[in-house]
């Protein structure tokens, strides 16, 4: 199964597509965890991609086209995949579809009055990928999975979530009715805990692979 996630920052789409690539066993594919893993090793990709994602805006079509178009032809995606955080605008989504052919689009919805709060207080593993909500820690700063101190990403201040925000609601938004009309979209409520969102997931997902 080759699959898209979509949301707003914040929606909550990395957190449940690593669910989806542990239950479906397929791999991950974040163009956004690509990109900090090339920052923080400092390659030519990540000091580029980083004048971008400091500033909230989106790295260049044709530089991510190059890194998802190379990902995809690697071997382990032969079975499917899910794709989160890509495409990211319609020529994104078009020159995607020139690659693959998709299975299901899932649309993570949650209200934009939620989003700010939930990526300000977002603080992530740098181990295991978990991310968490500064008021469920109960002042603490460890994963709870795997022990490591939490950090909180260096674009989710107020001032590039917000243009972020921005950024998605010109650029990303419009693919929600983009995949509608190629009958693909999925959307779940995803202003629930994380467990009644996946369930909801798996139950939108089992039902297309029984028919796969
Ligand atoms: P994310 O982890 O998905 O929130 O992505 C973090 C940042 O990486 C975004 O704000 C963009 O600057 C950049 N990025 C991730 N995916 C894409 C994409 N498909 N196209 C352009 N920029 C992207």
């Amino acid at each position: 199964m080759n699959i898209v996630i979509l949301g707003a920052p914040g929606a909550g789409k990395g957190t449940q597509a690593k669910r989806i690539a542990e239950h479906y066993g397929i791999p991950h594919i974040s163009t956004g965890d690509i990109f900090r893993k090339q920052i923080s090793e400092r390659t030519p990709l990540g000091v580029l991609a980083q004048s971008y994602i400091d500033r909230g805006n989106l790295v260049p079509d044709d530089v991510t086209l190059e890194v998802v178009r190379n990902r995809l032809a690697e071997p382990d995606c032969k079975e499917g995949y899910i794709l989160d955080g890509f495409p990211r605008n319609v020529f994104q989504a078009e020159a995607l579809g020139g690659i693959t052919a998709l299975d299901a689009v899932i649309d993570i919805h949650v209200p934009v009055s939620r989003l700010m709060a939930r990526l300000t207080g977002r603080r992530v593993c740098p181990g295991c990928g978990e991310s968490y909500h500064v008021d469920t820690l109960e002042g603490k700063n460890t994963c709870a999975k795997c022990g490591e101190n939490l950090y909180r990403r260096a674009d989710d201040n107020e001032a590039t979530v917000a243009e972020r925000l921005s950024v998605y609601a010109s650029q990303t938004e419009p693919l929600i009715g983009f995949y509608n009309s190629l009958g693909l979209l999925k959307t779940i409520d995803g202003d629930k805990d994380k467990e009644s969102v996946f369930a909801k997931i798996r139950s939108v997902l089992d039902g297309l692979y029984d028919n796969h």
